[in-house]
């Protein structure tokens, strides 16, 4: 894989595109858009945007690591 893609890790300000929800999950379309989900809604979805993502960045392994405070971060 060659392919230059943007790998920028997801921050709090990244934010679902459906719930406003921290996005855990970036979604590159093969249409060259992108699309960010909280690890709820990149669960609901998943099967489906596996059919249109050209890549899916997952960092819902962060939510594991995260300290629970961060929950209460605003
Ligand atoms: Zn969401």
């Amino acid at each position: 894989m060659t392919a230059a893609l943007a790998t920028t890790p997801l921050t709090a300000a990244d934010r679902c595109d459906r719930c406003g929800a921290q996005a855990y999950l970036r979604v590159l379309l093969m249409s060259g858009g992108e699309l960010l989900f909280c690890a709820h809604h990149g669960r609901e979805h998943g099967d489906a945007l596996r059919t249109v993502a050209s890549d899916i960045q997952d960092e819902t392994h962060q939510l594991v690591a995260a300290p629970t405070a961060a929950l209460e971060e605003r």
